[in-house]
């Protein structure tokens, strides 16, 4: 029998009018992860037939994609169905089994219960086995379609969400530590393509973040394919900020200015976002006073798709998507260092923009981005 691997999307599916825009990108998309693949995409569906040994691996990983399946392919003749079904399962290895049937083409004659209940009995009585309905060692899902019907056994799960480019881009910040790859990951799943920025303070400090910060663009760069990644060096910027800030504002003042960097990146990449990794009361800099200060200087939006998360939420997911081992490596952090003992936790803008007016603040950014770096990762 053919083999073919069907992807079904949960979210594009409810798209009224557009839903033809995110399909389209959507094959767009798995084109690109299978160059090799023949790709057609029949109502409600993708269909591939592509021999790539890292299908799962890769098809998992792709934004849009609810779950796959690798089916066994007949046509949709209840007499086809019946033999296919049975000489699978004859083959299987299993004490309790049930059949599940989904039925996309009304016209087929018999309805999904009865076609279920017919295999069923058909199945039992070649195989001696038993149904079970809750908990079967095997389950036989059967998909009819107009032109074929799709036998399988194992539903995979995808990411869901959008496919990654049909929501415009977005500037991430990403620090190396656990919380900004989610919230990359994230918006990246909801179809924006991310570029990323990395502040640094090397050579101060030795290339660790930067290197840790690579190793999570590339495994970013797994869910929304290539990516790319400005290195800004942030000491000249620091080393201003502490000689005329007062202590508390320091780390208020670093933000204020990674936003407004990550602006002019976003004019120059066409984004629309900036992403942060923020929760709302995680860090002092995190107050709802202080994150109003920090957004207060662009005017672009600011997305931070965990401000209402915990810790331990974030860390699971960070694990999930396999970010997390990167990012407790050891590193030094151009923010950590000279970090002040007490830091404001409810900052004034009319105090914060009063210490910024020491700062030549236009030329300061201007600076920092000629010094950028951009890598392709
Ligand atoms: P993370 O785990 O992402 O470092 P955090 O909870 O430690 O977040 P902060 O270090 O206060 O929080 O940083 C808040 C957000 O600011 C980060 O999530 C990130 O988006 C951005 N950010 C902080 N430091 C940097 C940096 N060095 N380069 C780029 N972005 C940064
Ligand atoms: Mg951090």
């Amino acid at each position: 029998m053919e083999k073919k691997i069907v992807c079904h999307y949960g979210e594009i599916a409810l798209k009224g009018k557009n839903r033809r825009f995110f399909e389209k990108r959507l094959v767009l998309n798995i084109k690109k992860a299978f160059p090799e693949a023949s790709i057609s995409a029949p109502r409600g569906r993708i269909v591939l037939i592509d021999k790539e040994e890292k299908v799962k691996e890769k098809l998992r990983k792709i934004p849009g994609i609810d779950y796959f399946f690798i089916a066994d392919v007949v046509s949709s003749s209840l007499e086809e169905i019946k033999k296919s079904v049975i000489s699978l399962m004859e083959k299987a290895d299993f004490e309790s089994f049930r059949i599940t049937v989904k039925r996309a083409d009304s016209s087929f004659p018999t309805s999904s219960q009865e076609l279920s209940v017919i295999l069923g009995r058909e199945v039992q009585k070649k195989t001696g086995k038993k149904v079970d309905l809750k908990s079967p060692d095997k389950n036989c899902f059967l998909e009819i379609t107009p032109k074929e019907t799709y036998i399988y056994f194992e539903k995979i799960k995808g990411v869901g969400g959008l496919p990654v480019d049909s929501g415009g881009k977005a500037i991430s910040l990403l620090s190396g530590g656990i919380d900004s790859p989610v919230a990359s990951f994230r918006m990246i799943k909801r179809g924006m393509k991310n570029a990323f920025l990395h502040f640094h303070a090397y050579p101060t400090t030795s290339k660790q973040s930067i290197n840790k910060t690579k190793r999570i663009v590339k495994i970013l760069s797994s869910f929304q394919g290539e990516s790319t990644l400005y290195l800004i060096p942030f000491s000249e910027i620091q080393k201003e900020i502490m000689i005329v800030v007062s202590e508390k504002l320091r780390v208020l003042m670093y933000r204020r200015f990674m936003m407004r960097i990550g602006e002019e990146i976003a004019k120059k990449e066409g984004a629309k976002a900036i992403v942060t990794g923020e929760s709302l009361g995680q860090v002092a800099s995190q107050t709802i006073e202080n994150l109003a200060i920090t957004g207060e200087v662009v005017n672009i939006s600011v997305f931070r798709p965990l401000i209402g998360h915990n810790k331990e939420e974030i860390t699971k997911e960070a694990k999930r998507i396999e970010t997390y081992d990167v990012s407790i490596l050891p590193e030094e952090d151009c923010c950590v260092r000279f970090l002040p003992k007490k830091p404001e936790t409810k900052g004034k803008i009319a105090e914060v923009k009063r210490e910024e007016e020491n700062l030549e603040v236009e030329k300061m950014v201007k600076e920092a981005l000629e010094k950028a770096e951009k890598v392709s990762i």
